[in-house]
């Protein structure tokens, strides 16, 4: 019996969903003949309530998210995480920084009333996360990586090293070089720097490593002269739920 596969929307722009429609190749063939997706409302009408493993793309952000995200924790028996909003709360936190009355005004103006919000949240804020897939969006080989080592019942080797790591390897020029801030001395890897290669900085899309080496970007801001405040702007972006839950 291959095991049944769904994707679930929550909070977010779908643009993991549509990355996850980018796969393409011999692998996706391998893929789709080792699973069956039943549930996939991007690409198909058909829908299965009867599934092994739940792809969750979206962070929490109204009430009713809540028991609708714990009823597909139920029936899964691995959950997925899939992109920075369902991994780490990303873009959508930000309205976080102010109350949630000023956010719907904010963004619905005088029909406010009619809708209703919660501070925003990544999903294991909710349920038990097996597996996280990570990025705003997912690299895609990363994506394939964790449903191979689902699939063998083994854990996918994901970094718990910094960007810097990779963008090194790549051969970049340090952007603080350039005057410019990063996030890499504290993000996981895992895109191999895609951003500073492009000649852009991380912003911290793939949330941090596990043990942060705080004092090495301080080290760093000292060394070129900047403050604290103006890497905490750029680290607000993806990482406000891990600020304001610290
Ligand atoms: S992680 Fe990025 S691409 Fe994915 S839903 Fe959130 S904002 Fe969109
Ligand atoms: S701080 Fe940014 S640009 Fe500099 S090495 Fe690290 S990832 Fe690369
Ligand atoms: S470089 Fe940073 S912002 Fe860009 S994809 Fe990698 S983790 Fe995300």
């Amino acid at each position: 019996m291959k095991p049944k596969v769904a994707f679930f929307d929550f909070t977010g722009c779908e643009g993991c969903q549509l990355d996850a429609l980018n796969l393409e190749g011999e692998e996706v063939i391998d893929l789709l003949n080792a699973v069956d997706i039943v549930n996939f409302r991007e690409v198909m009408t058909e829908r299965e309530d009867n599934y092994d493993i739940a792809f969750i793309e979206g962070s929490i952000t109204r009430e009713s998210e809540i028991p609708r995200l714990q009823k597909i924790r139920d029936q899964a028996k691995v959950v997925i995480a899939l992109g920075a909003c369902a991994c780490i709360g990303g873009v959508n936190c930000l309205k976080n920084h102010v109350s949630m009355e000023e956010a719907l005004r904010i963004v619905y103006g005088e029909d406010a009333r009619y809708y209703d919000t919660i501070p925003a949240r990544p999903i294991n804020a909710v349920v038990r996360v097996d597996y996280y897939v990570r990025g705003c969006p997912p690299i895609t080989a990363e994506l394939l990586k964790v449903i191979k080592a689902l699939l063998l019942g083994k854990q996918p080797e994901i970094p718990n090293y910094p960007v810097c790591v990779e963008c090194k390897m790549a051969g970049n020029v340090c952007v603080f070089e350039r005057g410019m801030t990063c996030l890499g001395p504290v993000t996981r890897a895992g895109c191999d720097a895609i951003c500073v290669n492009s000649g852009r900085h991380c912003w911290g899309c793939r949330g941090l490593v596990d043990d942060p080496n705080i004092d090495s970007e301080k080290e760093i801001l000292q060394k070129y002269g900047l403050t604290a405040e103006q890497l905490v702007e750029k680290f607000k972006i993806y990482n406000t739920y891990a600020e304001v839950t610290k």
